[in-house]
């Protein structure tokens, strides 16, 4: 998925000559009548080194004009439920016109990026005519000359800047690729008999592979949906425990196993419960961005398991609510027993941390945060929070634009964080949530 970049603002501001100049091919129909019948197009254009979708939304200026600013606000609406980024352009030769203002209102409630683009700034007093922009309320306006391809270089660094994260892997639709799986946990808790009850008869030794951790080996084995590959560090294990002595965990090896995985199935010792170095282990998992599941092993063994579940959920609650909801599935690697319910578990857990939450719904989320739960002040004065984001999944990353959105406090952020989850039935997944300032 492309960031798709829309170009709004008033008939004759140069729109389409902006856009042509981006597209680098004379496409879209250049007229100085306002509102020539142009089809609304898409167009793929390079912008600041990325590969972008322009929307073409000109032909909607059609729509029933009543008032320029009414025609404006319909061809934007949809523009604005597709796009990223909005380029609004104004006319700086001209000036701020009242519909400007009217609809730069209108957009600043509508929770989506926008850079103010100044058009026709091209010799002397361009920039004055620029600084005009600033009122609109996006910050700091670019200044261009779209037909003399003036500013066009700042316009694709600033666009740059404002566009969603290129997404980690290219390979994150392949059916094919096999889920990729990491177990870790402490020394005896029961790993190597997960593995070999997972790999059962199928157990294949693929590794060691290129690109993969020196002494890294993965086994497959097909679960009920597919393919995984269980990123095992056994070889590392060994080597650790040579050095480290039998009762160490090697924190390197874990690190290692959880940056090839995309899901940590962290086993614990029931017997043993929740301790400092599990939670060390799940916070690791957490710190590298992985989707977690706890694998409660030697339920066989436990008496009391109503006292063992709530000392477990309890230490959970208290000391990892970074991964709040987290799936626990109770089994006995030895005897197979509850073993099956694991693979259902991880996936579920997998898909979640894949998620991607549309714009719409994401902001919607977020007007319902803020107005159940105002932002506090800091130095007397309110923390605005305009809009929200997603720019990617894998673990999930929301980002917040508003003036001072970086000042906002460790427990609001967490409250963001939290409602995010639940709105979004997170549990069990780092979610990662960013904050930029605009002006
Ligand atoms: P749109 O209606 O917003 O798509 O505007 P157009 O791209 O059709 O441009 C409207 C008029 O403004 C045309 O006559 C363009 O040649 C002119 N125009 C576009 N960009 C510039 C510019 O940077 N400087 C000046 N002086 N004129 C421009
Ligand atoms: P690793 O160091 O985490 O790979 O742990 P192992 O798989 O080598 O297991 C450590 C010890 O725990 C061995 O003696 C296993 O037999 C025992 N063990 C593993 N799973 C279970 C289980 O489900 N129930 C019981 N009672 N013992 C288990």
């Amino acid at each position: 998925m492309l960031p798709r970049i829309a170009i709004i603002g008033r008939p004759n501001v140069g729109k389409s000559t902006l856009f042509n100049r981006l597209v680098g091919r004379k496409l879209a129909i250049v007229d100085n009548t306002p509102g020539v019948t142009r089809d609304r197009k898409e167009y793929e254009a390079r912008i600041g080194g990325r590969d972008v979708i322009l929307l073409d939304t000109a032909g909607l200026e059609e729509a029933p004009p009543d008032t320029v600013a009414g025609r404006m606000r319909a061809s934007s609406e949809a523009a604005i439920q597709q796009a990223d980024l909005i380029l609004f352009v104004v006319d700086a030769k001209a000036g701020l016109t009242a519909s400007d203002r009217a609809f730069a209102a209108w957009l600043r409630r509508q929770k989506v990026p926008v850079l103010a683009v100044a058009n026709k700034t091209e010799g002397r007093g361009g920039t004055m005519a620029a600084l005009e922009a600033y009122e609109l309320g996006f910050g700091d306006p670019v200044a261009i000359s779209a037909e003399h391809g003036e500013g066009i270089s700042d316009l694709h660094s600033t666009v740059a800047g404002m566009l969603p994260e290129e997404p980690e892997e290219e390979e994150e639709d392949d059916k094919d690729r096999p889920l990729r799986l990491a177990v870790v946990g402490r020394p005896n808790a029961g790993k190597s008999t997960l593995l070999n009850a997972l790999l059962g008869e199928e157990r294949m030794i693929t590794g060691p592979e290129p690109g993969l951790t020196r002494d890294a080996v993965t086994s497959e084995f097909n679960d009920a949906v597919g393919r995984v590959r269980i990123v095992d560090t056994a070889g590392m294990r060994k080597k650790a425990r040579i050095v480290e002595g039998l009762e160490q965990m090697s924190v390197g090896a874990t690190i290692n196993a959880l940056k090839e995985a995309e899901v940590a199935v962290l086993v614990l010792d029931a017997l043993l419960g929740l301790d400092e170095q599990d939670l060390r282990i799940a916070r690791l998992a957490e710190r590298e961005g992985r989707a977690v599941v706890i694998a409660l092993n030697k339920w066989d063994a436990v008496e009391d398991r109503i006292a063992a579940r709530r000392g477990i959920e309890d230490t959970l609650q208290t000391s990892l609510a970074q991964l709040k909801g987290i799936t626990v599935v109770a089994m006995s690697a030895a005897t197979g027993r509850g073993v099956d319910k694991l693979m259902p578990a991880v996936r579920e857990t997998m898909e979640r941390w894949n998620k991607r939450v549309p714009t719409g719904e994401l902001n919607r989320w977020f007007e319902g945060a803020l107005s159940r739960h105002q932002p506090p002040l800091a130095d007397g004065r309110r923390i605005k929070l305009r809009y929200a984001t997603m720019p990617k999944a894998r673990p999930p990353t929301i980002v917040i634009f508003g003036p001072r959105a970086e000042d906002l406090p460790e427990d609001y952020r967490r409250y963001l964080v939290n409602s995010f989850r639940d709105a979004f039935d997170m549990p069990g997944v780092p979610i990662r949530l960013q904050l930029r300032g605009t002006s």
